[in-house]
């Protein structure tokens, strides 16, 4: 078999989790099986259940997290927010849905993640937040970021998609900041199958933002998971059908009770084996992580250098080795561009090719995809 860029885990555990649902439960929408997700959620990052709003997509926690800052902010014109170009187009998507301009950011060259020095210059009086992206699932000088938003008066929204399981000097991303989302689509660090969730730590924005993953019914969620529904609800404001699903979570809950044990020592031995095999190798430079941090890579983008990435990619494919791209930045986008120009940005997607990673690879598998590179360099 052919060996896959990514792909979900799963198997007999979560089967038995989604039948137990199907066949016992008899409710198969928002129930029971999301609020137990969310407290474990809640427990395994050390914050109060009410903090945790799982959604039916990362992008649409994204969504909620931009439309409640919103609505928390009082600004001129049209709120705008600070986002890496460098990102999936998601996170554009969600501040355009949230009625905000997204203002692409450039990124630093050793870490794809937001260049505090650009996104500070683009600051307007219009500048409600930063999204911060863990590109590739680094949390980079994160205190640093929320330093700036603090001196700036900006919120914070992270797009922590890449970052489920990281830390940050110590602290899990999640337990702390101002608005937190993750993904957990098919081939993040765990999965419902689609899926996602934001951690809230503003209380206001949180029920802005649970109510508004359930049309904006007043306390729906809080009536939901007590077993009773909003017959004679009060609805104030804009709100969208982005709650989570019980077979959700009941995949999510096997998938989290499985991720410090199996997926985080195999992301990280498969990503330490790339690291050491690359890191002599010329014209090939991996992306900086801080030693403070703890990195659960979702991804594994490495740079190519002096234009030779297009020959390793072409050489790989001809040895069945998969490769992608993440991302064609924002600012390429039709919709999304300006004509403006981020030099560190696109000096970046000229370089990075994101090799195979998942929990399924063996040290094998990241061997032949590190001689396949050595090879084509050599060429
Ligand atoms: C996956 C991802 C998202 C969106 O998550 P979905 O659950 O797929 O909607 C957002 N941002 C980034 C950086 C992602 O990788």
């Amino acid at each position: 078999m052919s060996m896959r860029l990514s792909r979900s885990i799963v198997g007999e555990a979560e089967a038995r989790a989604v039948s137990r649902v199907l066949l016992e439960d008899g409710y198969l929408g928002m129930g029971n099986e999301v609020r137990l997700f969310e407290e474990e959620l809640a427990q395994y990052l050390g914050v109060k259940p009410e903090q945790v709003i799982t959604t039916n997509t990362g992008t649409a926690a994204l969504h909620l997290a931009v439309d409640a800052v919103a609505a928390q902010c009082r600004v001129p014109g049209k709120p705008e927010v600070l986002v890496p170009s460098l990102t999936f187009v998601a996170s554009f998507q969600a501040i355009t849905a949230a009625g905000c301009v997204p203002v692409a950011c450039d990124v630093l060259a050793e870490t794809g993640t937001l260049d505090l020095a650009d996104a500070e210059k683009r600051i307007t009086p219009n500048t409600i937040a930063l999204m911060y992206v863990d590109y590739a699932s680094n949390p980079w000088h994160l205190d640093e970021v929320y330093d700036f938003a603090r001196r700036k008066g900006l919120r914070v929204i992270e797009d922590a998609a890449h970052a489920f399981g990281c830390k940050h000097d110590g602290r899990k991303i999640g337990s702390f900041g101002d608005m937190v989302c993750f993904s957990f689509d098919g081939i993040k660090n765990i999965t419902c199958g689609e899926g996602g969730c934001l951690v809230a730590f503003d209380a206001e924005a949180g029920q802005l933002a649970s109510d508004g993953r359930l049309l904006s019914v007043e306390n729906d969620a809080q009536k939901r998971f007590a077993g009773a529904r909003s017959w004679d609800p009060d609805v104030k404001r804009q709100g969208w059908r982005y709650h989570m699903s019980n077979i959700m979570a009941a995949i999510g809950r096997v998938q989290l009770s499985r991720l410090e044990e199996e997926f985080i020592p195999a992301r990280r031995a498969l990503a330490a084996r790339y690291a050491e095999r690359l890191a002599a190798v010329p014209h090939v430079a991996l992306l900086h992580t801080d030693p403070r941090d703890f990195v659960v890579r979702h991804i594994m983008p490495v740079r190519i250098l002096d234009g030779r990435k297009d020959a390793v990619k072409e050489f790989l494919a001809t040895q069945d080795l998969p490769t992608g791209v993440h991302y064609k930045p924002n600012h390429l986008l039709t919709y999304f561009g300006h004509g403006e120009s981020l030099p560190v940005t696109e000096q970046l997607y000229a370089e990075l090719v994101t090799l195979p990673l998942h929990p399924a690879l063996t040290l094998e598998d990241v061997d032949a995809v590190c001689t396949g590179i050595e090879e084509a360099l050599r060429r």
